[in-house]
Formats: C-alpha cells, structure tokens, sequence
C-alpha cells in the first residue's frame, strides 16, 4: 500500500471522507466486503464513479465479492491521517464558532477543536465545550506552541480578510471560512469556503428549477 498519494486526483480525495465513514459504519456491523453499487446507494456518488476512485488506489474490486471492507478502512486510514489527532484552531466564538466548540467533531476521532480565539471581553478567559477561549492578541504565541496549522474562522464578515492576513503571518496553512467574505491569501495557503447561505439557496433553487 506504499503509493504515491499525489496521483489521487483531488476530486477523488475529496471523496475519501464519505466513503471512510461508511465503510466505517459497515465494519463495524460486522460486514467484511462491500459492492460498488451497495456504495454508491449509500454515497450518492455514481458506482462508475466509485470504481475509477478506488482504483487510484488498488483497490480492485472482484465481480460478484466486491471491495474488502478491511482493506479499504486501512487505505483511508493512512490517507486522511485518521491515525493521528490533528489539532485545530477557531476564531470568532459567535453563535456559529460556539456550536462548533460543543460539537467538536465528536464523532470522528482524528480531529479536535483545541483552542479558540476572540476579541469580545465576554467570552475571552472562558471555556466552551471544554476549549478555552483566549484573546487573539496571544494567537501568534499560542499557535507557535502547538504547532496548529488550520483555523475555522467563523467571525463577522468585515473582520475575515484583516484576521486571514495575521493567520497566515502566524502561519496557518489552511482557512476553513465560514464567512460570506472571499479571502485573499498567499499561493501556498489554502482557503476552503462554506457560505452556509448560498449553499441553502443554491439548494432550494436546484429543488425548485431541477426537480429530481
Ligand atoms: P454573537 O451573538 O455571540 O455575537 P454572532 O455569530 O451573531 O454571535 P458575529 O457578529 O458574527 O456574532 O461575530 C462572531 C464572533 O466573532 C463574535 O464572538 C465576535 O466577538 C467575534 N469577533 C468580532 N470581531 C472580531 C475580531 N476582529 N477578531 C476576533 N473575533 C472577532
């Protein structure tokens, strides 16, 4: 399984996620293969599609077995880094960044909000969800100490673009921005956009105009 992970087209990788936790759930109903058409009705992803993925990564499914569930889980494994526990910062503990903090991904085991930043007096020096909540003046510090490289901004939209430039300063690699602002950032930093709201228009636009 030594393969060269940077031939995974980053369409199929950003896949990867959505099989993994179902074939997570599969293992642990005890289930030992899967099919790609089981698969896909469960992934919504077309099984065509599925077979082209899983090939990238030898996975070869076999006619009338399917794919081995044990095989698949340890691939995804080694990909997503689900092994290890990658720590993640947020700043702006808002309604949104406060939700955040008390689900912190509870159900996948490999990633955990670890500290938190605002500027607001009230909520500086508390914990939420058991995450303290620091001032972002102490960011640059703190950050440098625990060596977080991703930050779920969920701040106020005129505050995004002046937060990401000292994010990045401070050397965060990856933005997670929930804020309707497009953020201008460095060619070797990634910023990955959920504007919740255009996602929910956009969705009842494609119910209204293309019905299923
Ligand atoms: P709330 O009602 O708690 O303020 P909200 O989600 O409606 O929540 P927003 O105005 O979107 O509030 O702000 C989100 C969070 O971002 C707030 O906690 C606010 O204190 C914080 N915030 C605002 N400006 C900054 C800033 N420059 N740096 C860091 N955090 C900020």
């Amino acid at each position: 399984m030594d393969l060269d992970q940077a031939k995974i087209p980053q369409a199929t990788a950003k896949r990867l996620p959505l099989y993994y936790r179902f074939l997570e759930g599969l293992q642990a109903s005890g289930k030992h293969r899967v099919s790609s058409s089981e698969l896909s009705e469960a992934v919504k992803v077309d099984s065509a599609t599925i077979r082209r993925d899983f090939s990238y990564f030898g996975a070869l499914g076999k006619k009338g077995y399917g794919y081995n569930v044990n095989y698949l889980l340890s691939f995804f494994r080694k990909t997503l880094d689900q092994d290890e526990l990658t720590k993640v910062t947020l700043v702006g503990v808002g309604n949104l960044g406060t939700a955040f903090l008390n689900y912190n991904f509870s159900k996948s085991n490999n990633t955990k909000i670890d500290m938190a930043f605002d500027v607001a007096a009230d909520k500086v020096g508390k914990e939420i969800g058991g995450v303290p909540v620091y001032h972002l003046d102490e960011f640059k510090e703190r950050v440098a100490e625990s060596s977080v490289e991703v930050v779920i901004l969920t701040v106020p939209s005129q505050a995004a673009q002046p937060i990401a430039d000292d994010l990045v300063k401070a050397g965060i690699k990856g933005i997670l921005n929930f804020t309707p602002a497009r953020l201008s950032v460095p060619s070797d930093v990634r910023v990955h956009h959920i504007d919740l709201s255009v996602e929910l228009q956009s969705l009842i636009y494609f119910l209204k105009h293309y019905p299923l």
